[in-house]
């Protein structure tokens, strides 16, 4: 399957694309943990991008589609991709467009997973990230805690707060995604392939994404 996931931080995008990855074996790509894991690894790209992820402000357009440009040509997008935290801007979304038709792939849908925004704060507070770039699996302290406290159950490496999930980021990551990702919702509707599906269970949204795709 070929997907973006649209929603708010903490709407559950991460969550859904990883149950997703499992029935067809698309593969997820998240911009976010890319970049976290360049800002980790201290390269050129990450170094670029730490200032702007810190304040929970948006990295710009042009280092996000020279990253997704050669992503979404790596054999593992053969078989289907749900991108997760991308596109984030009308520009980013008008370049994937026109990306795409270069590569000639076309998108089964655009799915924007709406959760209110009370929900959304108390997850954003209480997540907790697997900090092996290589993993960054997806804890909650209070829904989903690691098995020991702060050692993730996959790989043993720390699961700490991420340092864009302090109150102030996150209200700022809030107003940023108002700003200029809602729009995207209006943009994909324009294109015919936005469908919004409300609620807070992962497992209902992903239910609803397979039965509209018919698997
Ligand atoms: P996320 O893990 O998706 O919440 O992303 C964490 C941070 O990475 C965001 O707050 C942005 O600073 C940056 N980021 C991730 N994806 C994008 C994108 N598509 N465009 C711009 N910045 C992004």
């Amino acid at each position: 399957m070929r997907l973006i996931l649209l929603g708010a931080p903490g709407a559950g995008k991460g969550t859904v694309a990883k149950m997703l990855t499992k029935i067809d074996g698309s593969v997820q790509i998240s911009t976010g943990d890319i970049l976290r894991g360049a800002v980790q690894a201290g390269t050129e790209l990450g170094k670029q991008a730490e200032e702007y992820m810190k304040r929970g402000d948006l990295v710009p357009d042009e280092l996000i589609m020279g990253i997704m440009e050669k992503r979404l040509q790596e054999p593992d997008c053969a078989k289907g991709f749900l991108l997760d935290g991308f596109p984030r801007t009308i520009p980013q979304a008008e370049a994937l467009k026109e990306l795409l038709a270069r590569l000639d792939i076309k998108l089964d849908m655009v799915v924007n997973i709406d959760v209110p925004r009370e929900v959304i704060l108390d997850r954003l507070t209480t997540r907790r990230t697997c900090s092996n770039p290589e993993c960054q699996a997806i804890y909650n302290v209070k829904s989903n805690p690691p098995k020991q406290e702060g050692v993730c159950d996959k790989c043993g490496s720390p699961v700490i707060q991420r340092d864009d999930e302090t109150e102030e980021a996150i209200n700022h990551r809030l107003e940023t995604y108002n700003e200029k990702t809602a729009p995207l919702i209006g943009f994909y509707e324009k294109e015919g392939l936005l469908k919004t599906i409300t609620g807070t269970s992962s497992e209902v949204v992903v239910k609803e994404i397979t039965a509209a795709l018919g698997l």
